[in-house]
């Protein structure tokens, strides 16, 4: 599995497991089940609340974690990381990211300076952002001088952020996919079925290796052994030029599934 150099000079896996919806009780289970498989990032969330659980399926390995800032903590982000790294049971996070910008409540530039000085303090290694525009990113970054290292927004086949991709790649900040396989949709699309066919792969090892085959870090979610295993050894299958126009092919306006960054 490869590594993404980060724009502050630090390496993150480009595969790893997501853990939304994983309850608490189950997640160091799944954690430790995933890292048995290969994967080497856990991305969690405050608001997932199973942070305790993720830090016990990590304890004593050498993953990249990811953990969150919620959207009611903009003003308060030392106490939130606080929180998470005690129930993390670490002493630093590897990616503090702001999970929404919300713009209504309009303090998203706020937390973000907030996360400057935590990656200082050394409680966040690298830091970042999650659902941020263009127009969130230009304002966080001219209001500090600081580029997020990673920006994680919903992207799919059937939604592909092809303009703010390319705005990422060339301000050189790493575009981290969630929802990569469509939360499990686009699994049964013909094309993808047909390319899967073709490879003897699976559906979601096509939908995997598209991501990373742009470049693109992804965090797909899977609570069973049999589906972690799958999606870690997507990151060894090759897809040809064919498959990837094939692909290109099915992205939608209409194909987000979660909420739009500016209605919140
Ligand atoms: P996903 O696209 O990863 O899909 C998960 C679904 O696909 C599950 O139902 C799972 O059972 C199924 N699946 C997984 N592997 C499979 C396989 N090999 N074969 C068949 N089915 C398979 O959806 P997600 O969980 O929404 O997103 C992944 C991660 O992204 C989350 O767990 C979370 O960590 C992160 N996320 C972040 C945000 C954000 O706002 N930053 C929002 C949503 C999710």
């Amino acid at each position: 599995m490869t590594d993404i150099t980060l724009n502050d000079g630090r390496t993150m896996p480009a595969l790893g497991m997501g853990t939304y919806k994983i309850p608490d009780s189950q997640a160091a289970t799944v954690v430790r089940a995933g890292l048995d498989t290969g994967f080497r990032l856990v991305d969690t969330a405050a608001f997932y609340h199973n942070e305790r659980g993720v830090g016990e399926g990590v304890h004593g390995s050498e993953a990249f974690v990811t953990t969150k800032l919620w959207n009611d903590r903009h003003d308060d982000a030392e106490a939130a990381l606080d929180e998470s790294l005690a129930l993390l049971g670490v002493d630093a996070v590897d990616l503090y990211l702001i999970h929404w910008p919300v713009p209504s409540q309009g303090r998203f530039v706020a937390a973000w300076k907030y996360l400057v000085r935590l990656r200082e303090a050394g409680k966040a290694k690298s830091i970042g952002v999650s659902n941020f525009l263009a127009r969130h990113l230009e304002r966080a970054i001219d209001a500090t001088g600081v580029m997020p290292a990673v920006n994680q927004i919903e992207l799919h086949p059937r939604f592909q952020q092809v303009e703010l991709r390319g705005w990422m790649e060339e301000n050189g900040i790493v575009t981290q996919s969630w929802s990569p396989l469509g939360q499990g949709e686009v699994l049964g699309d013909p094309a993808i079925v047909e390319i899967a066919r073709k490879h003897g792969r699976s559906p979601a090892q096509v939908v995997i290796a598209w991501h990373l085959a742009l470049g693109l870090s992804v965090i797909p979610k899977a609570g069973s052994p049999a589906h972690l295993a799958e999606n870690a050894a997507a990151a060894d299958l090759t897809l040809d030029d064919d498959d990837l126009a094939a692909i290109a092919a099915l992205d939608s306006q209409d194909g987000r599934i979660g909420p739009e960054p500016m209605s919140m």
